[in-house]
């Protein structure tokens, strides 16, 4: 690795000093470069080679601190394995708090799914944490203004520090951290959280606390916030709040993530409140370390004194990767792996290794993701059936068993932002634990709603806004809004439509009704009849669906019918292993509109291409690579005799 030369070697004078904050996110539980539904070692994530940037990045500068943002103890096999198979008792040391304790973090902060697995497991794992852990809007309870809330953890920290000036003195700093998330997190696990956890926005809470914090003898103020780079205007509750979280007066340094996006770099572009060149946001120093260690954040602060307080004079940010990607599309390392850190998670992660390789079953069809987001697929219509068979097995209550019952579910693993590796395959043959992991990904629990006709619509509409508004007569349109995540893209069992992106999209990002008179949504039918707009139905789907679907119908008497702490994966698990070999039939559901002479690309993994052969509706064409390893296939439609 190449030593990067000291930042700010000439400008270093009289009562100044460099600080370095250096940053990780969204670390989902990857420690070891592994990657368990598959069974292999991966060059791409894992903070064990995160720490190897960590000890250069200290090396090379006198004075540093250590921050983690968040999202640490969910996403991986290693953390489901933890916190649903081998349990994490009192006392425990969570393994992924095992290896951050090695790397002496000055301060953590919660991310929205530090709540996946309830409130006790999320306390019992950072008992252990040898670093604090802050959090201003975890709230056990909201007061009437921010200064009365009760909160779950301290809001913030000050680390009152000795740093070493370029004339090599020892002098004094009080950093404050303050810790923020956003406050969807609550909804998002509103069945572990409804009553004991409450939550407020991001930008309303920091205002309020940095007077006390100042008064507190801060010099500068850190907002460790795990929220993303969104809109510019602030708006009460919103979830990505950077740009007006920076913008406060008060905040002189933004350390962000949650959106797994890297800042700075081409991800961004430059804009009035964003200099990728800097490295800022609203003039306020900024990093985000995309994900799973993918990442070390770095802000090199160059610091003054006046009197007995410092200011921040300049700044330069950047993140530094620990792999890159060759003109192959294959990420190689740039850094080895910390022993300390693997040595410190060796235990569970053989641990893991062992449950992971345990056999569960067999496919006889291959269950692949490549094209989940332009025809039916098979790893989707599983969890479908697997939670239509639960639910009508556990929804017994005669006041609903008797309506028609549907089933929802999104593809989880469809390429996106997380990356070209980031896709289901699973062969023909065995079928593990890795595999069943694989297929449903999230730790989400089982739920069923129950609807009109009209909102299930609606529903579906939400789900369209995946794809671009697309012109008729048209080649080569890209087919995906790279903004909105697969998992937003929900397709429900037991109705059968088609999918018109030529129609612009009737709802927003945030779900706002854009296009009062547009429907995307065409021929729905239930039982091949057009779809009732009165009649009810039960849905089948995920707790984090529930609750976000319930803050969104409209008919005043849909309600939440059931849910059980149950997993996902164990439904599909259960229903796996009760069939002993699968054989699933791809069930005709939805179908992508393609008018005549007209084309779209889809991105998608180069892997796709071998697996064509599924793909009965449309006619899919391998075109180039890409960028980031991703190709290009042309969507065009299927000739029909
Ligand atoms: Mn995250
Ligand atoms: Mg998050």
């Amino acid at each position: 690795m190449i030593q990067k030369p000291r930042p700010f070697q000439r400008r270093l004078g009289t009562n100044r000093a460099h600080l370095r904050i250096l940053q990780t996110t969204d670390l989902h539980a990857h420690i070891f470069p592994f990657d368990y539904y598959n069974d292999v070692a991966v060059d791409h994530s894992g903070l064990a080679r995160t720490a190897t940037l960590i000890a250069t990045g200290r090396e090379e500068v006198a004075n540093s601190i250590l921050l983690d943002n968040g999202d640490f103890l969910q996403g991986s096999a290693l953390g489901d394995y933890i916190a649903y198979d081998r349990g994490l008792k009192q006392g425990d040391l969570h393994p992924v708090i095992g290896a951050m304790n090695r790397l002496g973090y000055d301060a953590a902060t919660l991310g929205n799914h530090e709540f996946n697995f309830g409130v006790p497991f999320l306390m019992a794992s950072i008992a252990r944490a040898n670093f604090p852990v802050i959090s201003a809007n975890a709230l056990l309870k909201r007061g009437a203004t921010p200064r009365e809330d009760q909160r779950l953890l301290p809001p913030y920290l000050i680390l009152d520090r000795r740093i070493r000036d370029t004339a090599g003195v020892l002098r004094r700093i009080r950093i404050g951290v303050i810790g923020l998330l956003p406050p969807q997190f609550v909804t998002w696990d509103e069945s572990k959280l409804w009553g004991r956890i409450e939550s407020r926005d991001i930008v309303e809470t920091a205002a309020a606390l940095i007077p006390e914090m100042k008064a507190a003898g801060t010099d500068i103020i850190v907002a460790l916030a795990h929220t993303g780079i969104g809109a510019s205007q602030h708006v009460d509750g919103m979830e990505n709040a950077a740009l007006p979280l920076a913008r406060l007066d008060g905040i002189d340094v933004l350390v962000a993530g949650h959106t797994h996006k890297v800042f700075p770099s081409a991800q961004f572009s430059n804009g009035p409140e964003i200099d990728l060149k800097a490295g800022t946001i609203a003039g306020k120093p900024a990093v985000m370390a995309g994900f799973c260690g993918s990442h070390l954040g770095v802000i090199d602060l160059l610091l003054e004194q006046e009197g007995t307080s410092w200011n921040i004079v300049a700044s330069q940010s950047e993140a530094r990767p620990i792999a890159a990607l060759d003109p192959t599309g294959h990420r190689a390392p740039l850094v080895v792996s910390d022993t300390a850190v693997l040595k410190a998670t060796q235990h569970d992660h053989d641990a893991t290794l062992d449950y992971m390789r345990s056999p569960v079953g067999a496919t006889r069809r291959r269950l692949c993701s490549y094209f989940s987001l332009v025809t039916n697929c098979h790893s989707v219509q599983m969890i479908c059936r697997a939670q239509s068979q639960f639910i009508r097995q556990s929804l017994t209550d005669p006041e609903h068993a008797g309506l028609p019952l549907l089933s929802a579910a999104a593809p989880f693993k469809a390429g996106g932002w997380a990356g070209v590796e980031n896709y289901t395959d699973i062969p023909v043959g065995p079928l593990f634990q890795r595999s069943v992991a694989d297929l449903y990904c999230f730790p989400n629990t089982i739920s069923a709603l129950r609807l009109r006709g009209s909102d299930i619509a609606e529903w579906l509409e939400r789900s369209a806004m995946i794809f671009n508004h697309l012109t008729i007569g048209a080649s080569d349109q890209l087919l995906l809004n790279d903004a909105v995540p697969s998992y937003g893209f929900d397709v429900i069992m037991g109705l059968t439509y088609e999918i018109d992106p030529t129609q612009p999209p009737r709802y927003s990002l945030s779900g706002r009704l854009l296009n009062p008179e547009a429907h995307r949504i065409r021929n729905l039918c239930h039982n091949g009849k057009p779809l009732d707009p009165e009649a009810e139905f039960i849905v089948a789907t995920n707790n984090f669906r529930a609750s976000t679907q319930m803050r969104l119908v409209h008919s005043p008497d849909a309600r939440l019918v059931f849910e059980a702490p149950t997993t996902i994966r164990n439904i599909l698990l259960n229903f796996i292993t009760q069939h002993g070999t699968i054989d699933p039939e791809i069930e005709p559901n939805w179908s992508l509109t393609v008018p005549p002479d007209t084309s779209y690309l889809l991105k998608s993994s180069p892997l796709g291409q071998h697996h064509l052969c599924g793909v009965n509706d449309l006619s899919l064409e391998p075109l180039t690579e890409v960028q980031e390893g991703f190709m290009h296939y042309r969507v065009t439609a299927r000739f029909r005799p």
